[in-house]
């Protein structure tokens, strides 16, 4: 396959493309490796490390890599240094560059009419329809089927963490007691990101308080409680990985 360079769009903001976050991308550019050991040390607990601090270094894919959890408590005790300073080998563009080409060939392979499309004819369809920028209007415009009849609705999954994080605070207090880093599973019989109805809205718990003090918000962050005892929620959906909501749309109008 041939290409003109000046088709690539710049993966700047794009380096994580199709991946739910910074945390995918890089365990999946690292082919859920430590880059240290490369496994050597059996260790299957994946971390995703900071090279330069996240206050310094940012966020960005070429600040992180993937490390065993035994190699990370060892780099963070000072007993092993790291070969990899910051972006000098984990080239993401170039990784991009590949990984669209790969997936296409595999998507290919199951659906005969795939097609490839770039963020710009995107915004250019978008514009020329005069829509506004948002996710479910730009998965119309990739579609590229514009006579299509629109529901008045969409469903927005978001993905919240799993049960992945350390067990553990990093550093042993006096006395050789570990901290835990979690809450406990299970508070008053709710969990994180279960499903409830609190004050005739239908919610998400973000936070949960052993006082049995609740938060509750919907998926675009409105806080529908900051404080609600859990006896006044009622569950309708156990945690998921994927939180959806339905959402209404005003659908624009256009000729
Ligand atoms: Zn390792
Ligand atoms: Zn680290």
């Amino acid at each position: 396959m041939t290409f003109r360079k000046s088709t690539i769009p710049k993966y700047q903001q794009g380096a994580q493309l199709g991946f739910w976050n910074v945390r995918e991308y890089v365990l999946f550019r690292d082919g859920h490796i430590c880059q240290h050991c490369k496994g050597k040390s059996g260790d299957k607990v994946l971390n995703v490390h900071h090279l330069e601090s996240r206050k310094i270094g940012g966020d960005a894919p070429n600040n992180h890599i993937t490390l065993c959890e035994i190699c990370h408590k060892a780099y963070h005790a000072g007993k092993i240094e790291l070969g990899q300073k910051r972006g000098e080998r984990l080239k993401d563009a170039t990784f991009m560059g590949i990984m669209r080409w790969a997936l296409l060939d595999k998507l290919r392979g199951i659906y005969p009419d795939v097609q490839n499309t770039y963020d710009y004819l995107t915004k250019c369809s978008r514009i020329r329809l005069g829509l506004p920028k948002t996710h479910y209007i730009d998965a119309y415009c990739i579609a590229g089927n514009h006579e299509a009849v629109r529901l008045s609705y969409y469903w927005y999954h978001k993905q919240v963490r799993k049960h992945n994080r350390q067990i553990h605070k990093l550093k042993i207090l006096k006395g050789g007691i570990r901290k835990c880093n979690q809450t406990p599973y299970m508070v008053f019989g709710f969990r994180l990101f279960d499903k409830v109805i609190c004050k005739g809205k239908t919610g998400f718990i973000f936070g949960r308080r052993m006082s049995g003090s609740f938060l509750v918000k919907s998926l675009d962050g409105e806080k529908i409680s900051a404080g609600i005892s859990y006896k006044k929620l009622k569950l309708i959906g156990k945690r998921q990985t994927f939180l959806t909501e339905r959402r209404e749309v005003v659908l624009p109008t256009h000729s």
